[in-house]
């Protein structure tokens, strides 16, 4: 097997188009022309799309900045090491003329596609517009819907929209315009579980916008060098394997605390802790969901992503409107989770729900999958990672291109990444303020976000956790004067304990 089948952009078990789509994508140059004030915005760009395509510059001015993940030193220093270390793949033809040229900031002429993004809208167009400049989550989602753009020009095979002339958007109302106003701020005070790549993607989004406060990040699980693509805040060597443990290396020195928890939500919640405030659903299991459900938060945000589509979805307990959980719920009797990854991995049901309870991979396991054509034998260090590695790998923020010579699998880092903004607004809004969140913002990237949110109504079957009287009793108990569940004191006769 050649190196270029082992490219990580098109996941462990590329299509037989993929070895073309990368050549394509290795011979593609983008230039990224900013201003002094655009700084954060043009790196965070600059990040995703060199783990897209290698041929990446970036021309700016050479004024001093400090950012943090980016670091400390003049705008080009720092885009040269970040364009250094962030790399996959390898730059071909690097020196001709760019395919494309994105302007980021104040930039009047001579781009192909014009992107700016104050704390809480962006812009972006095919001409030059009117800047906005900012620091706060817009700006990491800027950069996501940016790479998203140029991922879909890339790939002119993949059905979806295209940017025809200017798009607005804003992390207020997520409606698609500049919001004037800004959202109540609030200091961070939550619990995330989950530290791959959109509970990271969170933490650097957070970072980003200078946040202030507290964060507990909750995760048993270690960096292997097949996270590195789809993590948009590993950029240099992170020193330490556990990802808890990178993460609060990450936020040292800022106004945000990371204080990392090595284990499971399970663990977590078995030592003692009291209800947070708001956790955060940055798992990619029914089960992680379930877990965070029971941990019985004020609220609780989530976030869910399918192929390039995501969603973010913030949840109270037992209102009659959807909690972390009830949208999972349902999937049980019609396929459920282990039918799904029966067909993905090929392991027996019994093997798959040890490993969905939490037990680790085994070179056996790894070696049944390689047997059943289900992985590449390079995939040996999967050993000792979890089921949802295999399945996110396969299933998880990518396109499937139909290419002449087949379909091939490429990987979109930029689809956790928009999710950790969306989720990084919402908990720097101040709680209760009007500003939140109603409820949930579905993106799909193959085209531009709508615009619309949605209130998905609780769970009908009555079998989710928030139907339980126990677990609403002991929500209004550790929450008594605010959100308080509907319907508690008239229990229905399907509800189940
Ligand atoms: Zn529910």
């Amino acid at each position: 097997m050649s190196e270029r089948d082992l490219d990580p952009r098109t996941g462990l078990v590329p299509g037989p188009g993929a070895a073309a789509l990368l050549r394509r994508l290795d011979s593609t140059r983008v230039l990224i022309r900013t201003t002094a004030d655009s700084g954060a915005l043009a790196l965070s760009l600059a990040n995703h799309l060199v783990r897209i395509c290698p041929s990446v510059a970036v021309d700016a001015p050479p004024i001093g900045v400090n950012l943090p993940v980016f670091g400390m030193g003049t705008l080009p220093e720092l885009a040269a090491r970040l364009l250094n270390q962030a790399r996959i793949g390898r730059a071909e033809g690097a020196e001709g003329p760019a395919n494309l040229v994105i302007g980021v900031g104040d930039v009047t002429a001579g781009a192909d596609l014009y992107v700016s993004a104050n704390g809480w809208s962006l812009r972006l167009s095919v001409d030059p517009h009117e800047p906005l400049a900012g620091r706060g989550p817009a700006v990491s989602a800027a950069a996501a819907l940016a790479a998203a753009e140029v991922f879909r020009r890339l790939l002119p095979e993949l059905p979806g929209v295209r940017l025809a002339r200017d798009f607005e958007w804003n992390l207020c109302d997520y409606r698609t315009r500049v919001s004037e106003a800004f959202p109540p701020a609030a200091p961070v005070d939550a619990v995330c579980f989950g530290a791959g790549s959109v509970g990271s993607s969170l933490v650097l989004a957070l970072l980003l916008s200078r946040a202030m406060g507290d964060l507990v990040v909750v995760d048993d699980d270690r960096l292997e060098s097949r996270n590195r693509l789809k993590y948009p805040a590993w950029i240099g060597e992170p020193g330490v394997r556990a990802k808890v443990d990178w993460l609060q290396g990450l936020a040292l020195g800022t106004s945000l605390r990371v204080t990392p928890y090595h284990g499971s939500c399970a663990d977590w919640q078995e030592s003692g802790p009291s209800a947070p405030a708001m956790a955060v659903a940055a798992v990619d299991t029914r089960e992680g969901r379930r877990q965070v459900a029971d941990v019985l938060a004020r609220e609780t945000l989530n976030a869910g992503i399918e192929g390039l589509a995501m969603h973010v979805s913030r949840n109270r307990f037992g209102d009659g409107l959807a909690c972390v959980y009830c949208p999972y719920v349902d999937t049980s009797d019609r396929a459920s989770e282990t039918d799904v990854l029966r067909e993905l991995t090929g392991l027996d049901s019994a093997r798959l729900l040890e490993l969905l309870g939490g037990s680790k991979l085994t070179a056996e396991d790894v070696n049944r999958m390689v047997a059943g054509g289900r992985l590449s034998e390079a995939d040996f260090d999967l050993v000792g990672g979890r089921i949802g590695d295999v399945a996110r790998a396969r299933l998880y923020a990518g396109a499937r291109v139909k290419t002449g010579s087949g379909i091939a699998e490429v990987n979109a880092p930029f689809v956790p990444a928009l999710a950790g903004a969306i989720l990084a607004a919402e908990m720097l809004k101040a709680p209760g303020s009007a500003a939140v969140l109603d409820r949930r913002v579905d993106v799909d990237c193959s085209g531009l976000p709508t615009g619309w949110t949605s209130r998905p109504v609780a769970d009908p079957s009555g079998r989710c956790l928030c139907h339980s009287q126990v677990r609403r009793r002991a929500y209004l108990r550790a929450w008594p004067k605010e959100y308080p569940p509907a319907g508690v004191a008239e229990p229905k006769g399907n509800m189940k304990r």
